[in-house]
């Protein structure tokens, strides 16, 4: 696979390299130069979920790795199942949180770590990346156990739930989690300065696993056509999925999907009050606002990192801007659409719910529609439990971790102390 700096298309890098980067110069995202288009889909969607996925991303990565590597990568990465569920006639849930820490995250996180198994042939390298909640998760179990990856976890100190907190904090082994005294802005700063630091960056090997590498959008895209697998032939003719978007990765990775030959009719990107795109979308003017804390607090995003990745997806003729609409759900309307799917027998938590809402609004007589769930409802039990007025229960992984002991170490927002711990722990 070749990738152009969407910044600076003189810089154009491997797969392996795209990977070990993250982000290229000035910032910039790299996107695959070429998209691979499958010309017989029935094909395809016929095939079970690990032998498609293999075929996609073969497809998608190219020659650059031999295809029984890539197939390795996705049998350890995707052990765990993408139901469709069904909510109504013609609604459907994609659940996508059934891997280790219930989120569709898992599917990025294992297939990034995986790569990263492969293409850095044993050589120590670290992760270090900050979280205000399911990516830390995600990240965490994801490299657990791997060996010669060390990975180092910062999060604001009491600013995230216990039960969030404790999902990666009692991982121990390679996993070395960091509660700072101030907030996730604070943390973030701390990673910046941390890759800025040419002692911290080259003698710890660092990368960051943040959402803009892009071998996790590569893994989302099977779950797309997993999703459209499990209709009947006649519902995928008029098909529309609703995304949950907050760093906008997921819709990308859907995009990508429908350029490689997947028949989606039209997407709708659903948001919280932080609502830039949908704003874009209507006006055409780019006017990002403070963001705001709502129930949906993974998608508390207000200038999305994924966005000129479909930006350029446009530009250059590949996806028409009619195939995405936005809508956005506010607080209220979020708990209204909990409440309405409680009643139809389906137990949501606040993402997949603004997702739902933002579907029905813009679905058509006659469409089929997903849409996806992106987080299991106990990871937001307070809130499902408030707006439902009912108890759920933890599932498995949830309350296996909730009686560990957490193994956080404690730092002040300071970056000579990052440093001086990072290299007690590992250098
Ligand atoms: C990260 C996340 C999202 C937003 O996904 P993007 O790819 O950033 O748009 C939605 N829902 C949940 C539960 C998340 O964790």
């Amino acid at each position: 696979m070749e990738l152009v700096n969407l910044k600076d298309a003189s810089e154009q890098v491997t797969f392996a390299a795209a990977v070990k980067q993250g982000l290229g110069k000035n910032q910039g995202l790299f996107f695959p130069k070429v998209l691979p288009k499958f010309d017989d889909i029935d094909t395809i969607l016929a095939m079970p979920f690990i032998e498609r996925s293999i075929e996609i991303l073969t497809a998608l990565i190219g020659d650059e790795l031999p295809r029984e590597t890539v197939a390795g990568i996705v049998k350890r990465a995707f052990e765990f199942e993408a139901p469709l569920v069904k909510v109504t006639d013609n609604v459907y849930s994609l659940e996508l949180f059934h891997g280790p820490t219930l989120a569709f995250k898992d599917f990025g996180g294992r297939f990034m770590a995986q790569c990263l198994v492969e293409i850095s042939d044993g050589k120590p390298i670290t992760i270090l990346t900050a979280t205000s909640g399911d990516t830390g998760a995600a990240v965490a179990h994801a490299f657990h156990g791997i060996d010669n990856i060390n990975v180092v976890i910062l999060y604001p100190k009491g600013k995230i739930s216990l039960l969030q907190e404790k999902m990666f904090t009692t991982l121990g082994d390679n996993i070395h989690t960091v509660a700072i005294e101030d907030d996730f802005d604070a943390c973030q700063q701390l990673v910046k300065s941390a890759f800025d630091d040419p002692d911290v960056r080259e003698g710890l090997h660092l990368n960051s696993a943040n959402s803009i590498n892009i071998s996790r959008l590569a893994a989302q895209v099977c779950y797309y056509f997993e999703a459209v697998s499990q209709l009947s032939e006649a519902e995928r003719n008029d098909l529309v999925i609703s995304v949950p978007s907050g760093n906008f990765g997921n819709l990308t990775a859907g995009l990508i999907a429908k350029v490689m030959g997947l028949p989606v009719k039209h997407f709708v990107a659903g948001t919280n009050l932080n609502d830039t795109v949908p704003r874009y979308l209507k006006t055409g003017e780019w006017s990002p606002k403070d963001t705001v804390a709502t129930l949906s607090n993974a998608m508390d995003v207000s200038q999305p990192n994924n966005w000129p990745r479909i930006e350029a997806m446009i530009e250059q003729g590949l996806v028409d801007k009619s195939l995405i609409s936005g809508d956005t759900v506010d607080e209220e309307y979020t708990q209204v659409a909990m409440r309405q799917l409680a009643q139809l027998g389906y137990v949501s938590e606040p993402h997949a719910a603004i997702a739902y809402k933002a579907l029905v609004r813009k679905m058509e007589e006659g469409q089929t529609g997903i849409f996806l769930g992106t987080a299991h409802p106990a990871k937001f039990r307070e809130t499902v439990e408030n707006v439902l007025g009912q108890p759920i229960s933890l599932p498995k992984p949830l309350a296996d971790c909730a009686g560990k002991e957490g193994l956080s170490a404690e730092l002040p927002n300071d970056y000579q102390a990052l440093k001086a711990h990072l290299f007690s722990l590992l250098g």
